[in-house]
C-alpha cells in the first residue's frame, strides 16, 4: 500500500501522521465489518444511541483545547476558529442526542375506524462518508452523529490533508461507548472515496466538498445505485452592503467573513456588492483593517490569518486573482502568494486581498476561490444587487446589511441561497437550524437541524388495523359515497 504523509500547512516539514493509502480491497473490508457491527447496533433503543453520541460530546469537550490544538496544525486554522470547528462537533452531540427522545415520525387519523397510521424511521444500513479538510473534526461530526442516532453503520473517508483529526474525533467516540466496529475509517486519496461511493454495502453516501468531486461522487454512486446520495458542496457567498448599513457592523462583517479561516470556508464571503455611496469609504476601511492582520502560525494565539491548505492551493488562488486583472479588476490590497512568513518555513499563505473594479461577469465573480479574496461590485439599485447574488452557479450562504427592515426583508424574500444572514457575515451557522444551499452547492439534503437526519435513515409507514375485518382504503371510507 502506498503511503501519505499528513503535514502541517504552516510548515510542510512537520509531518503530523504517516498513513497507508487503502485500496478497493479494504474498503470492502471496511464496509463488510460496519455492516456486522450494524445490526447489533440497529436494536440499540434509540434513547441509549443518544446517550452514547452524548458521552462523544462529553469526551469532545475535555479534549477541546488539544483537538483544537491538532486542528490548527494538521489544517491551518487558527486557534480560535480551532476551538469553534471542535465546539461545532460538541454542540452537535447535544443536539443530536436530544433527538434521540424527540418525536421520530408522525401519526395521522385513518380514514377507517379501528386503524393507526404513523411513520418511524429506519437505518439505512452502512453510511459512506468523503469529507474535506477545512472542518476536520465539526463536518465528520455532522455526519456521524446522527447517522449513529438512526441506527447506522459507518465508513468515514476523510481528506487526505486530516486525517489525524478523524482519528482522534472517531477516538473520542469509541471512547464515549460507540461498539467496536461500527465507525471504520479509511484513509487516502481519490481511490478509497471512489471505492466506497460505489460499494453495493453502502447504503447512503454522504459527500462534501467541491463541486467537481461531488458530481464525479454522485454519478459513480448512482452507477451502481441507486442510494441516497447527499452533497453539501461549494459556495460563492455575497455580502449586500445598502447605504443606510452601519458600515462599523460591515467592516467586521467583511473581515471575518471574507479573511476569516484564511478565506476556505464554504461560506466564506467572496463578493462584496455594495452602493456607490458608500463603496469608497467601505473599500478604504476595509483594506486598512486588512493590511493590519497579521499571518503567521496557526497555533500562535496572535495570529489571525493563516496558511493556505499547501503550495498548489496558493498558486491556484495566484492564478484567479492574476485573471481578475486581465478582465479589469485592481488590487486594493494583498494580491500576492508569502513564501516568507516567520517561523513557518516552507507554509503557503495568502494575503488578504481585496478586488476593485470587478464585474459581475468577471470569473473572480463567478467562481469560488476558496481562500482570502474579495471581489467588490457596486451596484446601486437593491433589485439589481440581488440580480448579482443570484447571478452565479451556488446557492450556499449571503448576507445583507442595511438598517431598513423593509429592505432586508425584502432581499431575504428574493435571494436564492440555503442560508440568509441579516446584518452579519455570510459564516457563523448554528446547529440547530439546517444547512446547505441551493442550486450548484447541492442536492437538496440539509445538514443540521431537526431534518438533519433525513439523509442517514429512510421513513417506514406503517398501518395497523385492529378492526378485525378486510378494510379497504378509499373504498370502504364511512361517509364517503
Ligand atoms: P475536495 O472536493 O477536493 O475533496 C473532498 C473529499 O473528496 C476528500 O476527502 C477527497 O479525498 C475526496 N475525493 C477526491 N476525489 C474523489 C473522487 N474521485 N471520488 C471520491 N472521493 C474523492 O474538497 P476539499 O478541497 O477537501 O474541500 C474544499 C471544498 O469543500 C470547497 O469547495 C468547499 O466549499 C467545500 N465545502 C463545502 C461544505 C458544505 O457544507 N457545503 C463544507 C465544507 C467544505
Amino acid at each position: 500500500m502506498a503511503q501519505f504523509d499528513s503535514v502541517n500547512p504552516a510548515r510542510p516539514s512537520d509531518v503530523v501522521g504517516t498513513f497507508a493509502a487503502t485500496g478497493a480491497a479494504e474498503v470492502d473490508a471496511a464496509v463488510t465489518a460496519a455492516a456486522e457491527a450494524q445490526r447489533r447496533w440497529a436494536q440499540v433503543p434509540v434513547p441509549a444511541r443518544a446517550e452514547v453520541v452524548a458521552r462523544a460530546g462529553e469526551v469532545l469537550r475535555r479534549r477541546k483545547a488539544e483537538l483544537a490544538e491538532l486542528v490548527a496544525r494538521e489544517c491551518g486554522k487558527i486557534l480560535l476558529e480551532a476551538g469553534g470547528d471542535v465546539q461545532e462537533a460538541v454542540d452537535m452531540a447535544s443536539f443530536v442526542a436530544g433527538q434521540g427522545r424527540s418525536a421520530w415520525g408522525e401519526t395521522v387519523p385513518s380514514e377507517l375506524g379501528s386503524k393507526l397510521c404513523w411513520t418511524t424511521r429506519q437505518p439505512v444500513g452502512v453510511v459512506g462518508m468523503i469529507t474535506p479538510w477545512n472542518f476536520p473534526v465539526a463536518i465528520p461530526s455532522w455526519k456521524c452523529f446522527p447517522a449513529l442516532l438512526a441506527g447506522n453503520g459507518i465508513v468515514l473517508k476523510p481528506s487526505e490533508h486530516a486525517p489525524v483529526c478523524a482519528e482522534e474525533f472517531v477516538a473520542a467516540c469509541r471512547e464515549a461507548g460507540v461498539p467496536d466496529g461500527l465507525i471504520q475509517l479509511v484513509h487516502g486519496f481519490a481511490e478509497p472515496g471512489a471505492a466506497l461511493a460505489t460499494h453495493p454495502g453502502v447504503g447512503a453516501v454522504s459527500f462534501t466538498g467541491s463541486v467537481p468531486t461531488g458530481r464525479k461522487v454522485a454519478a459513480a454512486a448512482m452507477e451502481t445505485g441507486p442510494r441516497l446520495v447527499s452533497l453539501e458542496l461549494g459556495g460563492k457567498n455575497a455580502m449586500v452592503v445598502r447605504p443606510d448599513a452601519d458600515l462599523d457592523l460591515v467592516v467586521d462583517g467583511a473581515l471575518f467573513g471574507a479573511f476569516g479561516t484564511a478565506g476556505q470556508r464554504c461560506t466564506s464571503t467572496s463578493r462584496l456588492i455594495v452602493h456607490p455611496d458608500v463603496a469608497g469609504e467601505l473599500v478604504d476601511r476595509i483594506v486598512k483593517r486588512a493590511l493590519d492582520l497579521r499571518l503567521g502560525d496557526p497555533t500562535r494565539p496572535s495570529t489571525d490569518v493563516g496558511p493556505v491548505i499547501n503550495r498548489a492551493s496558493a498558486e491556484r488562488i495566484q492564478s484567479m486573482v492574476e485573471h481578475a486583472l486581465t478582465e479589469g479588476a485592481s488590487v486594493a490590497c494583498g494580491g500576492r502568494v508569502r513564501l516568507d512568513v516567520e517561523g513557518c518555513d516552507g507554509g503557503a499563505f495568502y494575503e488578504p486581498t481585496v478586488l476593485v473594479g470587478v464585474d459581475r461577469a468577471h470569473r473572480i465573480a463567478r467562481e469560488e476561490v476558496f481562500g482570502p479574496v474579495l471581489a467588490v461590485m457596486e451596484v446601486a439599485d437593491l433589485d439589481d444587487a440581488i440580480d448579482v447574488v443570484n447571478s452565479v452557479e451556488y446557492g450556499l450562504s449571503s448576507c445583507i446589511y442595511a438598517r431598513d427592515i423593509n429592505t432586508a426583508l425584502y432581499a431575504v424574500d428574493r435571494i436564492d441561497a440555503g442560508i440568509v444572514y441579516v446584518n452579519a457575515p455570510t459564516i457563523g451557522a448554528e446547529i440547530p437550524l439546517p444547512f446547505g444551499g441551493t442550486k450548484h452547492t447541492g442536492n437538496g439534503f440539509r445538514e443540521a437541524g431537526a431534518r438533519g437526519i433525513e439523509q442517514f435513515s429512510q421513513l417506514k409507514t406503517v398501518y395497523v388495523d385492529y378492526s378485525g375485518r378486510l378494510q379497504r382504503a378509499q373504498i370502504d371510507t364511512p361517509g364517503v359515497s
